[in-house]
């Protein structure tokens, strides 16, 4: 076990869960707290003190998702959901919403840890200050100045709109990003919500990245919200 700076505040009211996660928490060596209302969490977010925020969304004084409103008001502290099963159109609105990642209900301590390691680096390097402009995962490797991109040692051709698509997934590794928000990106806002077109985009982008792109092993669907460039 090792001790850690950071503090994680964790909203949630079913007591089981709440211990689960507190217990995982501890093992890392995090410092948490945990409050099992909306009212309570806004609190003590307002208080300070909080790197990174564990929010159920259903909550008993008021939703979740007035939380995540809220606190963008105001911060850009790091918010992970926690949500039930199922519940794909809520998961996409909070990522709308301002959340960076989330996390379906049941989980494991694994997952857990793994998210929140994602949340804090991307909170460690949150001014997009990359201290390189070459970025790699596995064999895959993008060069952000000359608008380059390589799998192992050969050069790969992409089309401007399959380069923008790579580009923003590797500047937000490991992080969920809803289809809304891609589209947002790539066509610009006022495009509407024409998921075939990003559909026929990733299609395209994962035959040349993918060595299987039914098992993709670079960036995966998250049914229902949109997609992850994986991060380990
Ligand atoms: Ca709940």
């Amino acid at each position: 076990m090792h001790e850690r700076d950071e503090n994680i505040l964790v909203v949630e009211d079913d007591v089981q869960i709440c211990r689960f996660i507190c217990y995982a928490l501890k093992q890392e060596g995090y410092n948490y707290q945990s409050v099992d209302t909306a009212q309570g969490a806004l609190e003590s977010i307002v208080l300070g003190h909080i790197d990174l925020v564990l929010l159920d969304l259903g909550l008993p004084d008021f939703d979740g998702m007035e939380v995540i409103k809220k606190v963008r008001e105001w911060s850009e502290i790091p918010i992970l959901v926690i949500s039930a099963r199922d519940q794909d159109r809520e998961k996409a609105a909070a990522l709308d919403n301002g959340a960076d990642d989330f996390l379906t209900k049941p989980f494991s301590a694994t997952e857990l840890m793994a998210r929140i390691r994602v949340a804090i680096r991307h909170l460690r390097k949150n001014n997009g200050n990359y201290s390189s402009t070459v970025l790699t995962k596995d064999d895959l490797k993008i060069d952000l100045d000359k608008h380059l991109v390589y799998l192992g040692e050969s050069e790969l051709h992409m089309t401007p709109m399959e380069y923008n698509l790579l580009a923003l997934f590797f500047k937000n590794i490991g992080k969920v990003l809803t289809t809304r928000y891609i589209i947002q990106m790539i066509w610009g806002a006022g495009y509407g919500e024409d998921t075939q077109a990003l559909r026929t985009l990733m299609a395209g982008l994962r035959r040349k990245i993918e060595a299987n792109p039914a098992k993709p092993q670079y960036i995966v669907t998250e049914i229902g919200v949109g997609y992850r460039m994986k991060d380990i």
